[in-house]
């Protein structure tokens, strides 16, 4: 019998995880269906006793639910504890425990497409403090040795991301007016906030008209593949990565943690690319 996986969200129909979590099975012969459920929020807690009940050993979670789901899971990692936001669930003896590979999923992207092992020295801007925002800058703190800049709309969210990053020495709390005057000065910028997210796509967090030599730019947005701040960057001569490959990271991590099986990213990159086009 096939093993039963998933992800609960809402809306979910536009979910692209289903496609390539199941291309990944049929590519390395795990026996087992990848499948979306729109859940309501009132119905959030019976969801989770019904997938346990009928023995569903791993799902993701989406947007709205990262945060909301956390008091119905049994267990939570202590990452995903202090992010307060879950999006892998995995069946651990009887119980569901909740991880969080955002941020995971964020670096291996931004170190992939830098060329590099790790982060040294860098002065990084991270826009936004949402969801993604909260472990990004949770995984980047890790690295005392970069200046963390933290630019919200709601700079209050931003001080209390601050926060998480519990000793980082090197982070400021910012407006995005102040990060759209200071941007030259950036190594790296993350833009992680769903300004210039489909439909929306004319629309960006900052204006890009001035970077420094050498800048990278990633938005984790992978819809539309290439949104107004990274087509502005890119036209300025900055290196770009759209958020294809950090959700590509995400499901490969997932299936791992569900099947030990490691899984080929780049077959996810290429079918997100296509679907996306
Ligand atoms: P979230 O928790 O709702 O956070 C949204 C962020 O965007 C907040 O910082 C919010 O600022 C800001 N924002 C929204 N509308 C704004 C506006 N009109 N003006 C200024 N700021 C605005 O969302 P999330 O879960 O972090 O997701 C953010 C984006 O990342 C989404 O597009 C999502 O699809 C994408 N994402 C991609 C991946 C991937 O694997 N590539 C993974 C996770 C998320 P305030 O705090 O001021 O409200």
């Amino acid at each position: 019998m096939k093993e039963l996986f998933g992800i609960i969200g809402n809306p979910i129909a536009h979910s692209l995880s289903p496609l390539i979590q199941n291309e990944s099975y049929e590519l390395h012969e795990i026996n087992a269906h990848f499948q979306a459920f729109h859940v309501e929020h009132e119905d959030l807690e019976s969801a989770i006793k019904g997938m346990k009940a009928i023995g569903i050993k791993g799902f993701m979670v989406t947007v709205p639910f990262k945060a909301e789901v956390i008091p119905f899971l049994d267990e939570v990692d202590p990452i995903a504890e202090k992010k307060k936001a879950v999006n892998v669930v995995q069946l651990i003896d009887g119980k569901y425990v909740g991880f969080n590979f955002d941020g995971e999923g964020c670096l291996k992207a931004l170190l992939e497409d830098m060329n590099r092992q790790s982060l040294q020295n860098e002065n990084i801007l991270i826009l936004g403090a949402g969801g993604a925002a909260q472990s990004i800058y949770y995984t980047l703190s890790h690295f005392d040795d970069v200046h963390i800049d933290l630019a919200n709309r709601t700079i209050e969210k931003a001080e209390a991301l601050k926060e998480l990053g519990g000793n980082h020495r090197h982070t400021s709390v910012i407006s995005l007016e102040e990060a759209e005057i200071k941007q030259n000065e950036y190594d790296i910028i993350i833009q992680t906030t769903s300004i210039g997210m489909w439909p929306d796509i004319d629309q960006s967090a900052i204006n890009i008209t001035n970077l420094k030599k050498g800048a990278f730019v990633s938005d984790i947005i992978y819809n539309p593949a290439e949104t107004k701040i990274l087509k502005q960057a890119r036209e300025i001569g900055a290196n770009t990565q759209n958020g294809i490959k950090m959700l590509a990271f995400q499901n490969a991590l997932s299936i791992e943690k569900w099947t030990g099986q490691k899984v080929n990213y780049q077959k996810m990159i290429d079918s997100l690319t296509k679907a996306l086009r």
